[in-house]
């Protein structure tokens, strides 16, 4: 058993960071810092058709927005690398040599469309999908057969029929039958390795003492295991997450559920620090109930005690809440700053100050940053084409022009444009002519913003202030005429 406590993150490049993958980065990044021990990056990018440098970068970026550094990964080639399996095909080779030479592996000369006919019958015969094993004792003429035929072989693991049995960290104590399994590729007809024997082989090699993954991967663990005695390996100790789920209990996909984390949340204007919060919270949560999680407390407080078996769904809603509630946290300063650089060039974060009392009027409401345009345009310039929305839902045209007209006299009249000023005036127009206050506020609010959800009446015209104000409500006036 290795002393140092080691996790790894071991992604696949063939597609954008997907929110499962930072999930399980968060738990093994959680695990090694609370025991002082190191987080290893490894990309798995022995799919040379489907992995992309794109993807690298965009599963590296994303894993540093969210705070979680590594020890040793692709740039730092100190430790046991290389961490790109693509540097490595030498090392899997050797070890299947060993395998093959030990008869503990076969080449298998099986064609998919003999593998398919095989799966088929058994499928049509009410029998599990097991490779027969058929290749396992082959004569030398056969093999001789094969070869001037062209194929070119398979390695193939076999399979000792025995019970594995581990103490999963999560699970608990897990048991399999490998009988089940029939003997399994370890390197492609290609040449290249299978992520199973890969993954086993760097998981040794780099000492990773803890194997934490989703729980999708649960069957691949006996594989794993079976390969490790074979290759007289020490076994690390094994812990399957929880699985994320669409919102309809199937396996989270980006077919039904936002996934990846660049496009979906980052591009969003969803902050590291509630989208850490969020993905902590699908499968841990903390004895105290406590639900506001920065990293640094996470470190002192995680456990696999706490982490449940059950699978967690995606709850966007919990997500725009806890965007909220650090959005809402922060000073207004620290607001304008990073809204300025997720807007980029936006003109509206030109003028400093005006960008952010504008900011201060919406802060409260944000779910995230790309809210923001949206919501503070009617500071920078006068809204248009609001005739439909004008009306409140139980008022009348007439009570609105009236409204508005009685309203732009006392305002008019106004030098105090402070917001408690301006509601104790305009509740006694309101109370003047008999309206309820929502007849006179909305038609205001909507001349000034433009929009049926903004900001509450008395900060709008405290914040546009009476030049501005009145300029767009005498407006309103004609337009409603
Ligand atoms: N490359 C695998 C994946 O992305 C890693 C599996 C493992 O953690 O062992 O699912």
């Amino acid at each position: 058993m290795n002393e140092e406590i080691r996790t790894r993150i071991a992604p696949s490049p063939t597609g954008l960071l997907h929110v499962g993958t930072a999930h399980t980065a968060l738990f093994n990044w959680l695990f090694a810092r609370s025991k002082q021990g190191k987080f290893i990056m490894r990309i798995e990018d022995t799919d040379k058709e489907r992995s992309r440098d794109e993807f690298i970068d965009d599963i590296t970026d994303g894993l540093i927005w969210l705070g979680l550094d590594w020890d040793e990964g692709p740039e730092r080639g100190d430790g046991y690398g290389p961490y790109l399996q693509s540097k490595r095909f030498e090392i899997y080779k050797k070890y299947a040599q060993e395998l093959l030479d030990n008869k503990k592996a076969y080449y298998c000369y099986c064609t998919p469309e003999e593998l398919e006919k095989e799966r088929k019958e058994q499928s049509k015969n009410k029998q599990a999908p097991k490779y027969s094993g058929r290749c396992c004792n082959l004569t030398e003429s056969q093999i001789a057969k094969f070869k001037a035929e062209g194929r070119k072989p398979s390695v193939r693991f076999k399979v000792e029929s025995k019970q594995i049995k581990f103490k999963d960290l999560i699970k608990g104590i897990v048991e399999f039958d490998t009988g089940l399994f029939g003997d399994f590729v370890i390197m492609k007809s290609d040449g290249t390795p299978t992520f199973m024997f890969a993954g086993a082989i760097d998981d040794f090699l780099m000492k990773i003492s803890h194997v934490i993954r989703g729980e999708d991967h649960l069957s691949n663990t006996p594989r794993q295991i079976l390969l490790d005695e074979a290759l007289n390996f020490a076994i690390p100790e094994y812990g399957h997450l929880p699985l994320i789920l669409n919102p309809d209990r199937t396996k989270l996909s980006k077919r039904k559920n936002p996934t990846s984390l660049s496009e979906d949340f980052i591009k969003k204007g969803y902050l590291p620090e509630a989208m850490i919060n969020f993905l902590v919270l699908m499968g841990w949560s903390a004895e105290s109930g406590q639900e506001f999680w920065t990293l640094k407390d996470l470190i002192n407080e995680f456990s696999f005690d706490n982490v449940g078996k059950s699978p967690s769904v995606f709850d966007q809603k919990k997500l725009d809440f806890l965007n909220g509630y650090y959005i809402r946290k922060m000073s207004i300063g620290d607001l304008a700053k990073i809204a300025a650089d997720f807007l980029g060039k936006n003109e509206m974060v030109k003028d400093g100050n005006k960008f952010m009392v504008a900011l201060s009027l919406v802060q409260e409401r944000l779910k995230n940053l790309s809210e923001i345009p949206e919501q503070i345009e009617f500071f920078f310039k006068e809204p248009s084409s609001y005739k439909d929305i004008i009306v409140p839902k139980n008022g009348t045209l007439e009570k609105t022009k009236k409204a508005l007209v009685e309203s732009l006299k006392y305002l008019e009249e106004e030098n105090d444009f402070g917001r408690d000023s301006l509601e104790q005036l305009l509740r006694a127009v309101a109370t003047k002519n008999g309206f309820s206050a929502g007849v006179v506020l909305w038609p205001i609010r909507v001349a000034l913003t433009g929009k049926i959800a903004s900001p509450g009446t008395f900060e709008v015209l405290e914040a546009l202030g009476k030049e501005e104000s009145l300029k767009r409500i005498k407006k309103a006036i004609e337009v409603i005429k």
